[in-house]
């Protein structure tokens, strides 16, 4: 698939802005070149705007070269901008499977492109011919997002290759909760679909949402059109030192993980025992997506006992459901105590 086919005209010609840290990146022992201060504050200068070091940490860890990472505030910049990227206002389309998570559709309205949404079955899995009809010659972008929010389940791995094959745009798959599935997701395929992106976070898995930062994966080209758009300084250097110091605890990660999934399926096993909770979805994340009797009583009930849960009740497919994140074991008890006194 030809990229440069895809992205917007004015993008492709854009001059990015270059950066005295572009121009210079070298070692030298005076910088006047930036106009910083002068004087250490722990953050007078300005960050890499390649983030090298932590590029080169996270491409040890999912074993993909530095120049296929693309690192964003958040995963919400790199959605952002692979929309604003690849997307002709009032012209192309987006494509997104429902329900989902919500920045999708608020990412391209804010840019004026006109998402079409199509239904997921449901059980939450991809519908194939729904999914293809709903693509056109102006479709761009398709969003998957696997394990999926707010059901959990991952999508099938045959029909996500199959959109993949067949669709002749870019197919982003978000997979925030990865850590939280044994699946190893669709990163070992990057580099057989050129028209495949990849989102990943570590807001979830790894604990760190305040600190802002989001991963994505995608051939070389797609990568170097985002890192042209992108604001020069996107990742704080407090963010850069913070991320590559806590990448090297990946076994603290992985207990955490596991402790939350035992958690989530015990959750699961219980909340199921409840009077009120008609079925607790299968889930291969941190939250469980429960269908509750009188869900948005039971959520404003919750609210008055000092939990806060996630209404999801208005939302396609997902009548009378809650969205519960997995917490400590002592919030998880607290939690099914309050809910079964109710
Ligand atoms: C939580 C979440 C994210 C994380 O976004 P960040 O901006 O990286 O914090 C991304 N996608 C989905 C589906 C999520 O649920």
């Amino acid at each position: 698939m030809d990229i440069t086919k895809l992205v917007r005209s004015n993008i492709l010609e854009l001059k990015p802005y270059s950066s005295a840290r572009d121009e210079f990146s070298g070692g030298a022992s005076i910088f006047l070149d930036a106009n910083e201060s002068p004087y250490p504050t722990q953050y007078n200068r300005y960050p890499d705007p390649h983030q090298r070091k932590l590029k080169q940490r996270i491409g040890q860890l999912k074993k993909v070269n530095e120049n296929q990472i693309f690192l964003g505030n958040g995963s919400d910049e790199a959605i952002d901008l692979l929309i604003r990227a690849f997307c002709e206002p009032g012209q192309d389309e987006i494509v997104i499977p429902q329900p989902t998570y919500g920045m999708y559709s608020v990412s391209a309205s804010i840019n004026n492109v006109i998402t079409r949404a199509v239904s997921l079955t449901s059980d939450f899995d991809i519908d194939i011919n729904k999914t293809l009809a709903a693509l056109s010659s102006n479709t761009k972008l398709l969003f998957l997002c696997s394990p999926n929010n707010p059901s959990g389940n991952l999508l099938n791995y045959e029909k996500v290759i199959e959109l993949i094959e067949k669709f002749d745009g870019l197919v982003v798959i978000d997979e925030a909760y990865i850590d939280f599935t044994s699946s190893s997701g669709f990163l070992p395929l990057l580099n057989k679909y050129t028209n495949l992106v990849i989102l990943q976070t570590l807001s979830k898995a790894w604990g760190l949402a305040g600190l802002r930062l989001g991963m994505c994966f995608a051939n070389v080209e797609i990568i170097s059109i985002l890192n042209k758009i992108k604001p020069p300084y996107n990742i704080s250097v407090a963010s850069q030192l913070i991320a590559e110091e806590r990448l090297n605890d990946e076994e603290g990660k992985d207990s955490r993980v596991r402790e939350i999934i035992n958690q989530r399926d015990w959750l699961a096993s219980e909340l199921i025992k409840l009077k009120s909770v008609e079925r607790v979805f299968p889930s291969d994340a941190n939250f469980l997506l429960v269908r509750i009797k009188n869900a948005k009583e039971t959520y404003i009930s919750l609210l008055e006992r000092g939990i806060v849960v996630r209404d999801r009740s208005t939302v396609l497919l997902c009548d009378d459901c809650l969205r519960i994140s997995v917490g400590t074991p002592v919030e998880n008890q607290k939690l099914l105590k309050e809910l079964s006194q109710l």
